[in-house]
């Protein structure tokens, strides 16, 4: 079995999240418990000592809102992570943030680190103020916009993602014109999903809802290109990249970020460690208990490959890869799913499509199929 190398660390700094979005996974998030930096430390000693890291990775804070913890202890936990390692190696710092407590301090930490930052932000304000609220009920665009106005001011680059939901589907003008306005450069859109606690997604029990995500995608990528393309959107490069170079056809298996071994690793509040997507570290399970395969404070990553409660995980996503690779025509253009979206959908990795899939892969692919179709009719008119 190959392991990494290493991708996409994820340090879940807290699981305390200050805000309350109607669709959110979390299932702890009102937690306000804090990783020690003797975690981090020790995360990022054993993993080069594992040789698990080989080669330029990100490190993401991601779980409840990171930016809940103070700016030092951010720069405590660079300093520990940097004394670890070599110095050929390249660590890429990220953040993912509701965009609640941004201020100055911050940008000035974000521009010291040279760091990526995600900010969450659904669309104009009769979208975003829909879900994303605080505790007390109320909407968060107003905090999000003056943030994001403080990111253009200090000339960094705006990265959004956005929770599209059954009814966000109706406005893709809406959205396009509202990204443009307030110039992002690159747009991720996440399909609400069923997911930990988010039982029920707004797309659940719709039959019609991957032809509503289809027909959304068509005309937002449309719109986008008829512009002159003035963001990108990680949907369109990631359906143009499978159709043209079709890169998941390799025979055997060609393990992504979120089915690799150890290509993403997710390190709990308290040090407990989980591979493959990381939503799989906060999920119990009938099947296999948990996903968690060690703590990183007494047990080696590598060992921890070997135990039963892994092989039997990896035994079962593997596969629910061949059950892709045999029952579905995407298969080549998709990897082959994410592990969360079945763990989800079927409680067991051994199983092919979800409405997740449906709506992450298939639908962008036909997005795109379509748009190309329509193209050459208008090249070959009458053919
Ligand atoms: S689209 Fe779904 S069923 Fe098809 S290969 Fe991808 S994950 Fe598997």
């Amino acid at each position: 079995m190959e392991i990494g190398p290493l991708e996409l660390l994820i340090f879940q700094g807290t699981p305390f999240c200050n805000i309350d979005c109607n669709y959110c996974y979390l299932p702890d998030r009102l937690n306000r418990t804090k990783m020690s930096l003797d975690i981090v430390r020790e995360a990022a000693r054993k993993l080069v000592a594992e040789e698990i890291i080989r080669e330029d990775f990100t490190v993401l804070w991601h779980a409840g809102e990171p930016l809940v913890l103070p700016v030092e202890y951010y720069q405590q936990a660079i300093t520990a992570i940097r004394k670890e390692m070599p110095g050929h190696l390249g660590v890429t710092y990220s953040f993912q943030t509701n965009g609640m407590l941004l201020n100055d301090d911050w940008y000035r930490f974000f521009l010291q680190h040279n760091t990526e930052l995600g900010i969450s932000i659904d669309g104009p304000e009769f979208i975003h103020d829909r879900n994303r609220i605080t505790r007390s009920g109320k909407g968060t665009f107003k905090k999000v916009i003056s943030a994001i106005e403080l990111v253009k001011s200090y000339g960094m680059p705006l990265h959004v993602i956005s929770v599209l939901t059954d009814f966000s589907c109706d406005y893709p003008v809406e959205l396009h014109n509202f990204y443009k306005e307030i110039g992002v450069d690159s747009v991720c859109i996440n399909i609400e999903e069923i997911e930990g606690v988010n039982t029920v997604s707004s797309f659940s029990d719709k039959e019609s809802s991957k032809q509503r995500v289809v027909q959304f995608l068509r005309k937002f990528f449309d719109l986008n290109l008829a512009d002159g393309e003035p963001f990108e959107i990680r949907e369109f490069n990631w359906a143009k990249n499978s159709v043209l170079h079709g890169e998941w056809e390799a025979p055997g298996y060609n393990f992504t970020q979120m089915t690799g071994p150890f290509k993403t690793i997710t390190i709990g509040t308290n040090g407990d460690f989980s591979t493959f997507s990381p939503e799989l570290i906060s999920q119990h399970s009938d099947r296999y208990g948990d996903f968690i395969f060690g703590n990183v404070m007494h047990d080696s990553f590598t060992a921890s490959l070997k135990s039963e409660k892994f092989l039997r995980v990896f035994t079962d996503l593997v596969n629910g890869i061949d059950q892709c690779k045999n029952h579905c025509s995407y298969y080549g253009l998709c990897p082959g799913g994410i592990p969360s979206g079945k763990f989800s959908e079927h409680k067991t990795l051994d199983a092919n499509e979800t409405q997740f899939c449906r709506l992450t892969f298939q639908a962008p692919i036909d997005a795109l199929l379509q748009m190309v179709e329509e193209a050459e009719e208008n090249v070959l008119p009458g053919r």
